[in-house]
Formats: C-alpha cells, structure tokens, sequence
C-alpha cells in the first residue's frame, strides 16, 4: 500500500523543517507523497519538489489560508494549486505584510499582561518563513514566563484570548474563491479545531470539496462526526499530521496517513475545477 500525508509545514511558515528535513523524514516512514501546506505561502514548495524528484517522493503543491467570521477562524486547505501564478504570490505578499503588521501589535498585548517580548524576537525565530502565532508562542517559552503550548494559547494567543490579533481580511467565501482561482481543491482543516460545524454548508456552497476527516487533533468520536459529514455531502475526506517540524514539540509527519489513491482523486478533481475557470 502506498501512503501521503496531506498536511504539512516547512520552515517557510512556522514548522522548524527545512525542505531537505521534510523530504528525509517523508522517506524516513516510507511515505509516497507528502502535501505541502504552508499558512499563506508557496516559497517551500518547490524546493521540496525539487528534494521530492531526486528521493522518489511525490509533492502535492498546497497552501494553508486562514478565514475568518466573528466567532470562528478557518483554515482551508487548497490542493494541486497554481503554485507558480503571480497574481497569487502577489496576494499572498500582501497577506505576509499584515502578518508582520500583526505580531507588533501582539507583541504589546502581550507587554500590557506582563510578557515582555521584542516583535525582533519572534522574527528571529521565524527566520524566512510567514510569521505567526507559534513564532510568538517559541518567544513567549524562551522567556520562561510560561511553559507549554497549550497554556500559552488558552491564556493569550488563542482566537479572541486577550493577545489575538487578526491579520485576515479574508471571508471564507473569498479565501474558497482564491483557492478555486488558482485551480486547487478547497478542503476543510481540522474542522474538529474549528468546533463551528453550522458553517459547512456554507462553506460547500462557496466551493468546499473536502474536509480532513483524519488530523493530529481528532480523536476517534471526532473521526466519526466528520466522516459521517463528508458522506453525507458528498465530500473528498482527507487526513495529514499537520506536522510543524519541532514546532510543536513532537514530529508528527506521517503519523497521520491516508491512501494513496486520495492524492489522484484530489489531482482529478483539480483538472475539474481547472478546466472549469
Ligand atoms: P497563525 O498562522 O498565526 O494564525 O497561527 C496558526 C498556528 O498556531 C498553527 O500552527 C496552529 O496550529 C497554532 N495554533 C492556533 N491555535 C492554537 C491552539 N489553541 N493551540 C495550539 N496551537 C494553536
Ligand atoms: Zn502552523
Ligand atoms: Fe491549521
Ligand atoms: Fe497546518
């Protein structure tokens, strides 16, 4: 049986995971194909193709984008983009403008509730790749003030927890809409994260094609719910580790696997929405 992981970082967003690390460790659990999925960039993706032919491991061309509503924030996965089109590494410039914008102003929420970090910091820690909240939440662990992840969104970083900030200017509509323009597939991430099941069905009628039914972050009953929903609606049902190198504590790449077959539907359905603009 040959296996993918449909979700995962590099070093250009916010996974410690340089392109050669994610292809080594690919190999490494004996994966077929790995989809690169960085929040709001297509820079690791070609150099992890590059990496990908030479190893034998196949590279889906994919991105991370953040939407929001008032209660909720989304992210959609988009699959089998137009990686290379310029109209979208112009959008995606522009959205990496209002994320350094942001981390300024959670650096002084942060300094008004006893956390004093420099935005310097946090973009020393994230080096090339798109700043965000991890990059912050590395700072905030250096300095000492809080010790896990977990604690650190629970009390500040998390959706509309004191230190939030938003940087999107995307509705949900417009970020399906971007990823349907470059030709990609618009997946549901970790809807289970999400906890806003009301809005799929807006969400298909906008363009949605899948949700990811197998993520790091379900369990079991999770699994269940949104397989059921995919079913139900007719939806592709994807699964990734959402492995962020170190960044997460734990290197999760490959933990997380779905048939390879998935990959050559979600490639038709692209040639789909493809030949459909
Ligand atoms: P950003 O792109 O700045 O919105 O940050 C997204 C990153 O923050 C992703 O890597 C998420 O996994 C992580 N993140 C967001 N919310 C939480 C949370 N409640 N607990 C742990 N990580 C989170
Ligand atoms: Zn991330
Ligand atoms: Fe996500
Ligand atoms: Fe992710």
């Amino acid at each position: 049986m040959k296996y993918a992981d449909l979700h995962v970082h590099t070093f250009y967003s916010d996974s410690t995971f340089s392109p050669e690390e994610v292809v080594m460790c690919a190999k490494d659990k004996a994966l077929s194909a790995i989809a690169i999925c960085d929040h709001d960039s297509v820079d690791g993706i070609g150099p992890c193709k590059e990496l990908g032919a030479k190893m034998d491991l196949e590279v889906v061309p994919s991105i991370e984008m953040t939407a929001e509503v008032p209660d909720a924030e989304i992210h959609l996965l988009g699959y089998f983009i137009d990686w290379q089109a310029g109209w979208l590494r112009d959008k995606l410039r522009e959205i990496q403008i209002s994320r350094i914008e942001r981390i300024h102003k959670i650096v002084e929420k942060l300094k008004g509730m006893g956390i004093n970090l420099e935005a310097e910091d946090v973009f020393k820690i994230a080096g090339k790749g798109t700043v965000g909240r991890l990059h912050v939440a590395q700072a905030i662990i250096k300095t000492g003030k809080v010790k896990n992840f977990r604690e650190i969104f629970g009390k500040y970083l998390g959706f509309l927890k004191p230190a939030y900030v938003s940087y999107v200017k995307f509705s949900p509509e417009e970020a399906i809409g971007t990823i349907l323009k470059a030709g990609g597939v618009p997946v549901l991430a970790h809807p289970g994260v999400m906890k806003k099941d009301e809005l799929i069905p807006e969400l298909i009628s906008y363009g949605l094609k899948g949700i990811e039914v197998y993520h790091t972050d379900h369990r079991e009953e999770a699994r269940m719910r949104y397989e059921e929903i995919a079913r139900k609606n007719n939806l592709l049902m994807t699964g990734g580790s959402d492995c962020h190198g170190l960044g997460k504590g734990r290197i999760l790449l490959g933990s997380v696997r779905v048939p390879y077959e998935l990959v050559e539907k979600l490639k038709e359905e692209s040639e789909k929405i493809k030949a459909g603009r």
